[in-house]
């Protein structure tokens, strides 16, 4: 019989394990590098809507620096340019330069420092983290605020985001970027909370536990680029400092040979000085054009939903509709991120992406397995029907032949009564023969034609075996073998009363048929909690250990069996195993060699047929 079971369990779990393994795989470094460069693909991808930028960069460039006498003359380069912008009322002047030095001509710039409005200096942390590189006490009178300008690269070095907080030990900056914002907004104190910060009314998503990272939304290339006016070109054309006017000034060094830090950006593979990376921060808190993470529970759901439609896909459909459905998967899992990033929202790639390829990747290799499990066993059952109908259509030739010869006799010549009787007889046991054979071809079809087939009826085991024993008296007979029936339990079953009927019956047709004469078969029972037995015991030929196991296979006799000239095709105990199989019971054989065997059928009482499981 084939082992029938339920593997839709199995291929859930299959898929659970595929999708583990791919939310594991996106957790690996490799899987978050790969969120980064599908995170930079989706800025330069993505055209946010223009805006009005509301900075300006004062730069110190090379031609600046050489003008003005390098490093060392760029105090007063500063202090120049200031005083040039001044007048022109900026909303605030954010300088990125560090001044943690007093050199001996400090008094300028101090000057300058005092007549703009809003000053923010720099500080950086110390090399040890465990202070700030502070500007010296004359410069930070007229500052309003100091800010700090330490970037958090990821591992790559690459510019994406700007801790808006940093601390040394308890001594804390906000980010040049924010001050500037802050102070460009009526100098608002900064509302603090664990998932927040709030200036001047806007909710800046930055969380305390990512040390307040502010995704960078850098103006992009299509648009124009934040105003830069060169400290060389503001001394050569002073009438350029009305461009400051209203404007958040960001001041430093853009010139290759003296800044202090130069980054690469999502847009550019070309360093980008710090000074413009702080004035894209300043912009994107002035636009509120924040990117903030997808929440987890968004990332698990999406991946979970692209699992579950790859397993729906390759459950319900085949072919190249299932491979249409799963491109579709695969576009979803890919496009999602980017939706969700015009959205402003970012969804790691790796996690759907993953999810979606190895997920289909095993549902489509296990409905491929599943496929020539079933054609093979197809394959199988027919090759064994091919052999059931030769040995059936050669079995039933030899009855026919002696039907047809024994008729033609009779027809064509007078006989005797006796003869004529004879041969009547023998017309009748070969049709009987027949008869059996479609009985047993019938119960096979009706066996693997499904549960369909099977009638529900209620029945004693008592009628089922008693009206067995009673049919096969006559049988017994002739062969001088006396039937006894002993105590069988009234206990209610349920099922096909013809086929249990044809159970029982072979077991006491074989019982008879492969014993001595003038023996004895019995047919006993009892029934155990909720099980009924019942036993046919002969005391015939028996078998040996090896025979037993193998007579439930089609078609096997044993050698005495087949000596012993009783008619037989091999095949009825394959057919109780089914028909007892499908009721939920089963059954059990002893037997010794020369002594006899014991065949036990064992029953749920009040049994309902049983549905075998689909396979899938
Ligand atoms: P058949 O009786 O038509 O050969 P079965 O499938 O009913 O086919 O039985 C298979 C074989 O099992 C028999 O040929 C016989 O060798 C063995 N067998 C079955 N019942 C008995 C029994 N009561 N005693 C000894 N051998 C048996």
């Amino acid at each position: 019989m084939p082992v029938v079971q339920n593997r839709a369990p199995v291929y859930v779990a299959l898929l659970a394990m595929a999708l583990a393994v791919a939310l594991v795989a996106a957790w690996t470094p490799l899987g978050t590098q790969i969120d980064r460069y599908a995170y930079d693909w989706m800025f330069r991808l993505y055209q946010p809507p223009p805006w009005q930028t509301q900075s300006i960069l004062l730069a110190i460039d090379e031609p600046s620096l050489s003008a003005f006498g390098g490093i060392p003359g760029l105090r007063n380069a500063l202090a120049e340019g200031l005083e040039r912008i001044a007048p022109a009322a900026p909303k605030a002047v954010a300088v990125d330069v560090l001044l943690a030095d007093a050199t001996a001509g400090d008094a300028p710039l101090e000057a300058a420092f005092a007549r703009v409005p809003n000053l923010i200096l720099a500080s950086d942390l110390l090399p040890d983290g465990k202070g700030w590189d502070d500007p010296i006490p004359a410069f930070r009178r007229s500052a309003a605020a100091v800010g700090h300008v330490h970037t958090d690269l990821d591992a790559d070095a690459v510019s994406r985001e700007l801790p808006l907080e940093k601390a040394a030990g308890r001594d804390r900056r906000w980010a040049l970027a924010l001050e500037a914002f802050r102070l460009s907004r009526a100098a608002t104190p900064i509302v603090e909370s664990p998932e927040e910060l709030q200036v001047a009314g806007v909710v800046i998503p930055a969380a305390r536990d990512t040390g307040r990272a502010l995704r960078i939304r850098y103006v992009p290339p299509g648009m124009p680029p934040i105003p830069r006016v060169s400290l060389k070109q503001l001394h050569d054309d002073p009438t350029l400092a009305r461009q400051f006017g209203g404007k958040v000034v960001f001041a430093g060094v853009t010139a290759q040979t003296g800044a202090r830090d130069r980054w690469v950006t999502p847009y550019s593979s070309i360093p980008v000085p710090g000074l413009e990376i702080n004035a894209n921060a300043f912009e994107t808190l002035a636009q509120q054009r924040f990117l903030t993470d997808a929440p987890a529970w968004a990332v698990l759901l999406l991946a979970v939903s692209l699992a579950a439609a790859a397993g729906l896909t390759f459950r319900y459909l085949a072919g190249w509709p299932a491979y249409v459905a799963a491109s579709a998967i695969l576009l979803a899992a890919h496009a999602a991120p980017y939706v969700f990033f015009t959205r402003g929202s970012v969804m790691p790639l790796m996690p759907p992406v993953s999810a979606a390829w190895l997920t289909l990747i095993a549902a489509a290799l296990w409905q491929h397995w599943i496929m020539r499990g079933r054609l093979d066993r197809s394959e199988a059952e027919r090759v064994r029907y091919q052999h059931a109908m030769q040995f059936v259509t050669h079995e039933m030739r030899t009855p026919l032949t002696a039907i047809q010869g024994s008729s033609e006799l009779m027809e064509r010549y007078s006989m005797s009564e006796e003869r004529r009787k004879q041969i009547a007889q023998l017309i009748h046991s070969e049709s009987k023969r027949l008869g059996r054979m479609i009985e047993i071809f019938l119960n096979v079809e009706r066996l693997s034609a499904g549960d369909a087939e099977l009638k529900r009826e209620n029945f004693t085991a008592l009628e089922l075996v008693s009206a067995c024993v009673e049919r096969v008296r006559p049988l017994a007979e002739r062969k001088q073998i006396h039937v006894t029936l002993g105590a069988i339990p009234d206990a209610l079953l349920e099922g096909d009363r013809e086929l249990m009927e044809y159970a029982v019956y072979n077991l006491l047709t074989n019982a008879i048929k492969y014993s001595p004469a003038s023996t004895e078969v019995s047919a006993f029972g009892h029934r155990e909690g909720k099980h009924v037995y019942i036993s046919v015991q002969d005391q015939g030929m028996g078998m040996d250990r090896t025979e037993v196991r193998r007579i439930f296979q089609k078609f096997y006799r044993t050698a005495k069996a087949e000596q012993s000239g009783e008619a037989g095709t091999g095949i009825g105990l394959s057919i109780v195993e089914q028909i007892l199989a499908r009721h939920g019971g089963g059954i059990t054989v002893e037997s010794q060699p020369g002594k006899g065997s014991c065949f036990t059928l064992e029953l749920p009482v009040g049994a309902a047929t049983t549905s075998p499981a689909r396979t899938h």
